[in-house]
This record gives C-alpha cells, structure tokens and sequence, in this order.
C-alpha cells in the first residue's frame, strides 16, 4: 500500500510518497516558490533527483504536478494514481481538540480553521493543501497528524502559565509543544535500539533543528518539552530567541518605539543563534567561525549548549532520573561539537560520552561508552514515516 504525505508550507509543498509494505519511501520531493517567479519541483526517484520548472500560482496546481512527476513514465515511481491508498498531512496546532491523529472530515477542517489563530504561519498553507488534494483525489482519504499531539497527555504543571486561569479557559493559552512526530519516532526507535520496552523507559529526546525542543519521555508518554504555547520558547534556535524575560517584551517596545507585531518579528525571525552572534542562524557557520577565534560565535554556542543542558537537568529531575538521551535533528544528528559539549559535566547524572563514537554523523548510533549508565544516541528522524503509519493505522 501506498501512502502520500504532504507538508504544507505557505509557499512550498514537501512530499513522499511511502511504500508501506517496506515502511520506505519510494519518492521524495518539494514544490517551492509556489506563486512566486522560479517555481520548481525537485523530485529524489529511481536514485536522481529531477527537477521541473514551471509557473505554479497556487497549491493545487502543485499537487498537480507532484501527482504528474509521481506517475511520470520516465521519473515516476508508480503506474497510475489510484496506487495512492491514502495521505496523511502534517498538521501543525491541534489545540486541546486533538490527542492524535484524526481522519479529514469537514469538522476537523472546521477545527483546524478555527486554530489557524494558534499557528498563523503553518495551519492555513496546511489547509489549502488538504483543499487541494480534495479536488485532486478526492476519493482517497486524508489523515491529518499533528505536531502538538504527542505531548496532549503532558500533566498540568508541565502545560499551564501562572497567568490568570480565565486566560486559559477563554483562549487556550497553555503550552502544547511540538516537534511532536520527531520526538515520539526517536524514542520509539530508541527503545528498539536498546531492546527495551519504551514503557520500562526515562528518555530524554533533543531535536535540534534550525527550530529546536527538548522532550521528558516517560514510559513512551511525553511529560514535558521546552516549546510552549508557541514554537517560540525553550531553546535558542536559528532564528527564535527560546525562553526570555517576558518583561524585556514591554520595556524594548517602549525603548525602541516598536509594535507588538514588529516584536514578534523580531524574537522568530532575528533573535537566537543570527540575533545573538551577528554572523549567521546556521551552527555549521557558528562552529567554524568559533574555531576561527569569533568571540560572539563562541558565547551563542556556549549559551545554546548551556540550555540545552539545563533542560536535560530539568527532565531528569521531572522523570526521577534518565535512562538514554536522543540526539536528532540536523545539528543533532551531524554536530559532534554539540554532542559533546552538551554531554560535558553530566557525569553525576551517570552520562559518559566515547568520543571516538561520537565521531558520527546522520546514521543510527549509540555515542555513549558501555559503561555509561545513560545511554547517549544518535538516530535520525523520520517524521514522515510516523505521518504515514498514522494515516495508515487511522484508514486501517
Ligand atoms: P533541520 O531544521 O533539522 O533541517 O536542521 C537544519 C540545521 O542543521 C541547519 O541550520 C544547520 O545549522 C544544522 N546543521 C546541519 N549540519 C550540521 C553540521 N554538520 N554541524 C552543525 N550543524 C549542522
């Protein structure tokens, strides 16, 4: 059976189209600039990676072609259309409404307009996307897998503010996280790596990406993680400042004479790892530039290892200690310098880094020493095979 997902983005669709007997995906792809001059699809089939340029004004018109290049006689991978069985969507904000993955009726689009307040940049490009796979396919069915469902069962004292209960009754404002397919794939994964049952285990999981977030797994339930209402809190990320003062919020307002909006612009888009070092929202560029002797690349590092630590502290205190730390995403699953500074100095938590095993980059592997008695370890995610067994597993 054969499953598509798709990632929406405003102007940008990504794909895979899954082979579900194998759990492998068969074709990978993305539509980019949609609307914009320079549309393209690059598509990864039959080992090369292709690329169509085209003008593409809107979404549909790029399912359109993702169908085309998927069934192509020379870059496709299937015969005919009706080979896809069913696809699954990665939903970013589910609220409270939705503890898992949820089968795309007219009341979940309903539900997920009326969230689209929760996450402006992601629900809406994700609901056009659903709107113009339904005018495309529309008698397969859509699953829509959401980022914020993996941590629906944190308990209050990790999900509320101290802020005046009715905010929380009238508008939601509580913390959901997300990254929540990439967390809840690296623990299950680690659990199979070490022979264990995930509900015998304490995992810390850190998905480093260019946003990042750290979760407390325990017994394969997430308890807490660093994001919060929004993707803006916790760690210090490309571009996104992760946890400040909320008081600094008002006081720049007033100093700098700007606006709640031009603030919000300024704490996503040119704060973290680019605010802090001037240089560039890249670590590959902040590592060098650290080695090349850049005093500010030195301390974003330094204070992107030092929270990343301290959350690691935090989540051993919540679970009553840990049992294996996850390290994924692009700088997770490729940064040695990180890995290891984030390891350093947590020797009484029993974490022992072999640095020869560290030496590693985006393959599945245990970094720790044998006589670790937290097992440290790399494994990539794979976001888009926990969409495809969800949508699989909800469309039986
Ligand atoms: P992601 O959002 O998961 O695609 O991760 C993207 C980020 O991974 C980029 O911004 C890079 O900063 C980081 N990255 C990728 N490769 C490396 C590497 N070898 N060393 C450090 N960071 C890396």
């Amino acid at each position: 059976m054969k499953v598509l997902v798709l990632n929406c983005g405003s102007s940008s669709i990504k794909y895979q189209l899954l082979d579900m007997e194998k759990e492998s995906a068969i074709a990978k792809g993305l539509v980019e600039r949609i609307g914009m001059e320079g549309s393209k699809l690059s598509q990864m089939s039959n080992w090369e990676k292709h690329v169509i340029e085209q003008p593409i004004n809107e979404h549909v018109i790029g399912i359109q072609l993702i169908l085309e290049a998927l069934t192509d006689k020379d870059i496709g991978v299937i015969a005919t259309i009706d080979e896809i069985k069913a696809v699954g969507h990665r939903t970013t904000h589910g609220g409270e409404k939705f503890s898992g993955s949820s089968l795309i009726t007219e009341e979940v689009i309903d539900a997920l307009v009326e969230l689209s307040e929760l996450a402006p940049l992601h629900n809406p490009p994700q609901i056009k996307g659903i709107r113009a796979i339904q005018k495309v396919l529309p008698d397969v069915p859509n699953v829509g897998t959401f980022d914020t469902a993996f941590h629906n069962n944190m308990p209050p004292e990790a999900y509320m503010y101290a802020i005046p209960y009715e905010y929380y009754e009238r508008y939601g404002i509580r913390r959901y996280g997300f990254h929540g397919m990439s967390h809840q794939y690296v623990s299950t994964r680690a659990a199979e790596m070490l022979g264990k049952d995930i509900k015998d285990l304490k995992i810390i999981t850190c998905h480093l990406g260019n946003g990042a977030s750290l979760a407390a797994v325990k017994n394969g339930v997430s308890i807490d993680t660093s994001m919060g209402f929004t993707p803006l809190p916790g760690l210090v990320m490309g571009t996104r400042c992760g946890d400040i003062d909320p008081a600094i919020i008002f006081y720049l307002g007033k100093k700098e004479h700007i606006d709640c909006m031009d603030l919000d612009s300024v704490l996503n888009k040119k704060s973290g790892a680019l605010g802090l070092s001037g240089i560039s929202s890249d670590f590959r560029d902040l590592e060098i530039a650290s080695e090349e002797g850049n005093e500010r690349a030195k301390m974003t590092l330094d204070i992107f290892h030092y929270r990343i630590k301290g959350y690691i502290g935090k989540y051993a205190a919540a679970m009553n200690g840990v049992d294996a730390i996850v390290f994924t995403a692009g700088i997770g699953e490729n940064s040695q310098f990180t890995r290891s500074e984030c390891m350093k100095g947590l020797d009484f938590l029993g974490v022992e880094l072999d640095e020869e095993k560290n030496k590693t980059r985006g393959e599945e592997k245990i970094i720790s020493t044998d006589a670790s008695k937290v097992k440290v370890m790399v494994i990539p995610t794979n976001e888009e095979l926990v969409i495809a067994r969800e949508t699989l597993r909800i469309v039986g």
